[in-house]
């Protein structure tokens, strides 16, 4: 295995898939993470023509640029403990349409082209967030099972007004796409559009999709949706079907944050 320095990516891997596995989120070899890089070193630009895999779909956008993706059945609780076995590093060609294998684990998760195309749609209107994580947390999934709760609109009305900070992280709400098969091109692109605007998507009935401008910063997110989602379940198996802050309420507090044009 050709190895690769990326220290700082691989410290955001490392701790990351730690917490993942902690709480539960990533079971088995559930979940998947990538980093998108900006470097343009020699390294990198070892692309030989004879290692370039055509992509399903054009990435324009990440042309040049190489990712750091976790590896086909790579487990969180084994990436917590040592990264770098388990972390491929790709470069993409010049002309954003084919990719190669340049270090590291050499057997990239399935989902690579959704990575891929949601990269290239984060590079083109949210440059800020490199970072992509996919986990499968109980409290969120079950959110798909409640009766109504199968829109995006619905489910952030309901879950991010359980707690009153909910709503000024993610002012925009939740992208929301309806179950896809696993690993499919077309449940990536369905996230690369409402990640144009969002931080997280729900994948019905499968976990979230979380960006940031670190695995760190994704995480968090993560954790403010998944913290109200298990206030809300708290309160349903106390038998109270809960109203949540009113609109009014939650319109003042995004207004006296500056994050009411987000709502
Ligand atoms: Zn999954």
């Amino acid at each position: 295995m050709t190895k690769f320095s990326y220290q700082n990516e691989l410290d955001d891997f490392k701790a990351t898939a730690h917490w993942l596995a902690l709480r539960g989120w990533s079971e088995a070899a559930g979940g998947n993470m990538s980093i998108r890089l900006d470097a343009q070193n020699n390294f990198l630009s070892k692309l030989h023509e004879d290692d370039h895999i055509k992509l399903p779909v054009d990435v324009p956008y990440l042309a040049g640029k190489a990712v750091l993706l976790t590896g086909s059945g790579t487990r969180a609780r084994e990436i917590g403990v040592d990264p770098l076995p388990h972390i491929g590093l790709y470069k993409i060609s010049d002309d954003g349409r084919y990719y190669g294998w340049i270090a590291g684990n050499e057997t990239p998760s399935m989902e690579l082209p959704a990575h891929f195309a949601i990269h290239n749609a984060l590079e083109q209107h949210r440059p800020g967030d490199k970072a992509i994580l996919h986990t499968h947390p109980a409290s969120l999934i079950a959110l798909c099972h409640v009766d109504g709760f199968d829109n995006a609109k619905t489910i952030s009305d309901k879950i991010l007004s359980m707690q009153s900070e909910a709503r000024l992280i993610l002012p925009e709400g939740i992208g929301f796409v309806e179950h896809e098969l696993p690993g499919s091109l077309e449940l990536g692109l369905k996230s690369a559009k409402l990640l144009e605007r969002h931080h997280l998507v729900l994948w019905q009935c499968h976990g979230l999709l979380a960006t940031g401008d670190s695995l760190a910063g994704a995480f968090d997110k993560l954790e403010v949706f998944e913290k109200s989602a298990r206030v809300y379940w708290q309160l349903r198996a106390a038998g109270i079907d809960p109203a949540g802050i009113s609109e009014t309420e939650i319109k003042h507090t995004l207004k006296a944050f500056g994050r009411l044009e987000r709502y």
